[in-house]
């Protein structure tokens, strides 16, 4: 099935109702399902054949909807690239998808001087409409649906990118369907009246989620401007009395939980947080302020938004754990040798089920690393309890400090339940006698010494996972999705020096 049929499924649920909602504009649903037919043709009268990729470089606005609904519905392969890359990231995914159209607006221009001429650039005016090209394609005489093998790729999802270069996980119509089918049944079964509000890029788990929501004919309400504003979200929340808050990254909620006081926010059932971890304090601020309905998920791009899910009233009982797995995937933490590890001891988190990625885009070496007979290794490390996953850490930000692993997010956790600490980020450097040892980034409310969070910290977790120093800043570098870039840590020369 071509996934481009949900907008039908939508039609049918939502009569006229909004389907997108954007500013003082709103498309109704048979608009929305008119208009993308008409674009599926345009961009076929472009030059763009079936099977295509076209890279979506655009910040959140329903131009950027309307392409993703067009690009199945035309049997393309939509690329939704984060318009928070650099030029040169941008550059690399065009030639990488080996994409015939390039999509801009305003804020993105500056990227499309990078690609090669054989590459079509199509340039959407800072306008309400998209502009005179984007309005010409919308002449086009609607086509029907592309037929669509399943497993033909709908979505490219590259990868975020914290370290190396971005992989693009190829995700079929099939992987689409049950990601929805997953979303429906396990992250959110309430379908009745939804109004969503999308906030995160639309290019990543955001717009993941405009298919299971556009399928139950919800409202998607998308916030205008280029940055997160806490301020702007709630007016949203209250002027549409929103009931899905559609997916956030814990540092986005964070900041919601300083302008919540006062605010009406009796429409909200569900506030989906992931793409890093909600620490447990801000998880227990987050359900002081907002009710038990916060839903962490955790997810990646190779088994889109579907590994995990914690049901909200289970949050508080099981602190740092992400969840328990969806009803639809296969989920095992597995030891050095490939074998099951028992509850209680670290693995390598793998995947099975419909939902996992056909492979990555033209790059057989990296598929062949990651599918092994059938099971999405993740890289990322964790261990069950009772059924519940608790993740340690990305493999490859282990750090091995006198042959002992230490896992930087455990010794984040504990800087974090320092009281004067409000963001942590823990790194391996390079030592002649220890071969790595810890080093802490934090930013912290003023007071504390290096030596009261190394105090701190000696308490609090066995003394080898103690960092050796503490590094103050003003704050973290994080990428578009709220992840911290350890990375960038590690190479950086640049931060202040310790504050003692
Ligand atoms: P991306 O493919 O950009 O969405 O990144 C996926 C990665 O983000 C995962 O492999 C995890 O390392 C991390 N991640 C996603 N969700 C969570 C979560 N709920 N808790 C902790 N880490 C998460």
């Amino acid at each position: 099935m071509n996934v481009a049929r949900f907008l039908n499924t939508g039609v049918a649920k939502a009569g006229t109702a909004a389907a997108i909602v954007y500013r003082q504009r709103v498309i109704t649903y048979p608009e929305l399902l008119d208009r993308v037919a008409r674009l599926a043709s345009g961009l076929a009268a472009l030059g763009v054949e079936r099977g295509d990729r076209v890279v979506l470089l655009l910040p959140n606005r329903p131009e950027l909807v309307e392409l993703l609904w067009a690009s199945f519905h035309g049997g393309f392969v939509a690329v939704p690239v984060n318009w928070h890359l650099h030029p040169d990231e941008v550059g690399y995914i065009v030639e990488d998808s080996e994409a015939t159209l390039l999509v801009v607006a305003d804020e993105t221009a500056a990227a499309a001087h990078v690609v090669t001429d054989h590459v079509r650039v199509l340039h959407l005016a800072d306008s309400d409409t998209g502009g005179a090209d984007y309005e010409e394609l919308l002449h086009a005489e609607p086509s029907p649906v592309a037929p669509t093998d399943s497993e033909a790729p709908a979505w490219l999802f590259y990868t975020s990118g914290t370290t190396g270069k971005p992989k693009g996980a190829v995700l079929t119509h099939r992987n689409l369907e049950a990601m929805s089918a997953a979303y429906h049944q396990d992250l959110d079964p309430v379908a009745e009246d939804s109004r969503y509000l999308h906030a995160a890029p639309l290019t990543h788990g955001s717009g993941l989620y405009l298919l299971p929501a556009t399928a139950r004919g919800a409202t998607n309400v998308i916030a205008p401007g280029l940055r997160f504003s806490a301020g702007d979200y709630l007016d949203l929340v209250e002027q549409h009395r929103i009931t899905h808050a559609a997916f956030l990254a814990p540092t986005m909620l964070n900041r919601l939980l300083d302008e919540a006081p006062g605010r009406d926010l009796t429409s909200l059932r569900s506030i989906v947080v992931g793409g890093a971890p909600l620490y447990r304090e801000d998880l227990r601020a987050a359900v002081a302020a907002f009710g038990p309905i916060i839903v962490q998920m955790y997810g990646q791009g190779e088994s889109p938004m579907t590994i995990t899910v914690m049901p909200p009233h289970e949050a508080l009982g099981r602190p740092g754990s992400c969840g328990r797995p969806f009803s639809t995937v296969d989920v095992r933490v597995l030891g050095a040798d490939d074998r099951p590890m028992p509850d209680g001891v670290d693995g390598e988190v793998c995947v099975r089920g419909d939902v996992v990625m056909a492979g990555y885009w033209n790059n057989p070496a990296a598929t062949t690393a990651t599918l092994v007979d059938g099971w999405l290794h993740t890289g990322d490390i964790g261990r069950f309890a009772d059924g519940y996953l608790h993740l340690t850490d990305r493999a490859k930000d282990v750090i091995i400090t006198g042959g002992s692993n230490v896992y930087p997010r455990e010794v984040e956790e504990v800087l974090l339940g320092h009281p004067a600490v409000r963001e942590a980020a823990v790194v391996g450097i390079p030592d002649p006698e220890w071969g790595e040892s810890v080093r802490a980034f934090v930013v912290t409310t003023p007071g504390p010494t290096e030596k009261d969070l190394i105090d701190h910290c000696r308490a609090h977790t066995a003394s080898f996972k103690k960092p050796r120093d503490v590094v103050f800043v003003g704050e973290l570098p994080k990428n578009a999705t709220g992840k911290i870039l350890r990375r960038e840590l590690k190479t950086s020369s640049s931060a202040s020096t310790p504050d003692t």
